[in-house]
């Protein structure tokens, strides 16, 4: 008996593995095809300081509605152009036609780009850099390549070449995301990193009672002792704000700034927050 439970059950799961992996093949097979055509969509979420309160700058994110399996998030098809090697495609169109719009907007303004680990590691990526900036005509310190922890697994000493590379074309690195990952602050260290992301993680429990000020406060000043800028992504509510700006963080990302927006709506965001003379696109100075 427990014998043929036992392959009933093993059958029950091959059938769900099936299934998986059937519908794995079938979002690469549609991918596929969003890149080959206009299927991919971007949108782009501000970035504002947190003491001039003024936006200074974009993250561009990638956005595809499929005709057939309707909006698909990126947690879901990011992992699945990574298997497939589709990223390198991907990636390299987010990063073309990022800078193409960047260049039309106002000269302060820098657009910021995700790179996964994998396009990190085929050759080409500073190639394709170099190409988004010429074709494009935006400057270098206009483009800053946002990296995960992930990549500080690799070779030490190809991924510290790589970035290097990139900085001599004049673009800047942030470290996204930090503190999910397991990069230790001496890996942090030794690699040019301009700024760091505290992932939001973090961000979101800054104002409840179990909060990470703690984390908050030591990564911000690890941050500034290694002068690297310090951003804050996911922020939420005023009062995530108010605490961030106590803990000296430098920039602030997030829903309550503003969602990530279509291209066409950047221009009309960037009036508001301009005519917004009460103190910026978060409200108004000194309050909460
Ligand atoms: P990320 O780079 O850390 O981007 C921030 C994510 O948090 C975005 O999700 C954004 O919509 C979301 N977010 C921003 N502010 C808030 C907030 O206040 N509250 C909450 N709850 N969420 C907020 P999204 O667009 O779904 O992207 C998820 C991840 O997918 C990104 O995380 C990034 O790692 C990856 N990704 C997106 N586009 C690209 C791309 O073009 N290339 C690569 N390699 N990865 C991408
Ligand atoms: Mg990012
Ligand atoms: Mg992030
Ligand atoms: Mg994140």
């Amino acid at each position: 008996r427990a014998k043929a439970d036992g392959k009933a059950t093993f059958r029950f799961f091959e059938a769900g593995m099936n299934e998986v992996l059937e519908q794995r093949r079938r979002l690469e097979q549609r991918l596929r095809a969003a890149l080959a055509g206009e299927g991919m969509g971007l949108a782009y979420q501000p970035l504002v300081d947190c003491n001039a309160r003024d936006v200074i700058g974009f993250e561009v994110l990638a956005r595809w509605v499929d005709a057939e399996l309707g909006p698909v998030a990126p947690l879901e098809f990011i992992p699945v152009a990574e298997e497939s090697g589709l990223i390198v495609r991907l990636g390299d169109y987010v990063l073309k036609k990022a800078c193409r719009e960047a260049a039309t907007w106002p000269s302060h303004l820098k657009v910021a780009v995700n790179l996964s680990a994998v396009q990190f590691r085929r050759d080409g990526l500073v190639q394709s850099v170099r190409e988004a900036l010429s074709e494009s005509g935006l400057p270098g310190h206009r483009l800053e390549l946002e990296i995960t922890e992930n990549i500080l697994i690799e070779n030490r000493d190809y991924v510290l070449k790589v970035l290097t590379e990139l900085k001599s074309l004049g673009v800047t690195i942030s470290m996204d995301d930090f503190g999910t990952g397991y990069s230790s602050l001496s890996y942090l260290k030794s690699f040019p990193f301009d700024k760091i992301k505290i992932d939001r993680e973090f961000v979101s429990e800054l104002d409840t009672e179990n909060g990470h000020t703690s984390i908050v406060r030591a990564i911000t000043s690890m941050g500034k002792s290694l002068q690297m800028r310090v951003v804050a992504e996911g922020v939420e509510t005023r009062s995530q704000a108010e605490i961030l700006r106590e803990l000296d963080c430098d920039e602030l990302q997030g829903f309550l700034i503003a969602r990530p927006m279509p291209p066409e709506e950047v221009a009309s965001f960037l009036e508001r927050s301009c005519d917004d003379a009460e103190g910026g696109v978060y409200g108004p100075r000194g309050g909460p």
